[in-house]
């Protein structure tokens, strides 16, 4: 296959799945959508502390908000924007792919579309899955995001965990040809270890595994000259969220780790450079002029 190399990729892609404590997929069957406006909200407060740190590293991050989250914070979205930082869909309320019939997604894509956009009066061009659940035989959800005006999708984690992942998928970010068009995909990032991949992109494992591991995934993509992706929560650092009851392990997976995020988070910025995906994709788009992927098939 042919290969077009980028060594203009020197920076990385911090991201945000902007959603309230309760509407984490791992609580959901205890957390009924109904109730959600019975919660006290903690996301705009955690938002607030997080562009902090963003900005004292002059980090520029891409933030995955969901719709329901965006239509009742609106200020919020607008200084998320007015700080350099990219506007980007996780759905409307936080469904999985694997729960919604396509007419369900497009109307979660398209509302979720509309809402960022008249906030911020921005394109929002990016989309992330809740979960990650575009899985295989989920790809329709990727014709509709070209059909509802996507230009980028970051829901193919290349990995195999029960409920999520996409081992087929690539490590690096590729063009991924549809019958609807040509959708740039950016996965978060996987450490290559023994023949293996394994997740190391952020959330529960930046929190529960050393942080060495996140490091070593983003200094394997600066080896191949790609931008590696992390993610994070604005829960995953608020150790005082109110605690939802589920089982040990549940809670052990959610609530483990919270005070660690923010070190953590400190010393990542301080290493690595990041910028939103926005402008990773508009460069990918300027550098090929070829219909195929852009980087050697993952090992
Ligand atoms: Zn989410």
């Amino acid at each position: 296959m042919a290969v077009a190399r980028l060594p203009v990729m020197a920076a990385h892609h911090f991201t945000i799945d902007v959603e309230e404590y309760f509407q984490v997929s791992a609580l959901e069957r205890y957390v009924a959508r109904s109730d959600w406006d019975r919660y006290p909200s903690r996301v705009a407060a955690q938002m607030e502390r997080l562009l902090a740190l963003l900005a004292r590293h002059n980090a520029r991050a891409t933030c995955f908000v969901v719709g329901w989250v965006a239509e009742r914070h609106r200020d919020l979205i607008r200084t998320i924007a007015r700080a350099g930082h990219e506007i980007a869909s996780h759905g409307w309320d936080h469904a999985r792919v694997t729960k919604l019939t396509p007419t369900q997604f497009r109307s979660s894509v398209r509302r979720s579309k509309r809402e960022l956009e008249d906030i911020t009066g921005v394109p929002v061009v990016g989309f992330r899955a809740p979960s990650f659940s575009i899985v295989a035989g989920g790809e329709w959800a990727l014709d509709i995001l070209l059909e509802e005006g996507y230009g980028y999708d970051s829901s193919l984690f290349p990995i195999r965990r029960p409920g999520y992942g996409y081992p087929t998928g690539r490590s690096d970010p590729y063009f991924i040809e549809r019958s609807a068009g040509r959708l740039a995909e950016i996965p978060p990032a996987t450490l290559r270890w023994g023949g293996m991949r394994l997740p190391a992109a952020g959330g529960g494992y930046f929190r529960l595994l050393p942080y060495g591991v996140v490091r070593a995934a983003l200094r394997q993509c600066e080896r191949r000259h790609v931008p590696g992706t992390f993610y994070i929560h604005p829960w995953e650092i608020d150790p005082d969220q109110p605690r939802v009851h589920v089982p040990w392990l549940t809670r052990a997976r959610h609530y483990r780790g919270l005070r660690r995020t923010v070190p953590r988070l400190e010393r990542l910025l301080t290493e690595f450079r990041f910028v939103p995906i926005r402008e990773t994709m508009f460069a990918l788009r300027r550098r090929s002029s070829r219909p195929i992927g852009l980087h050697k098939r993952s090992a």
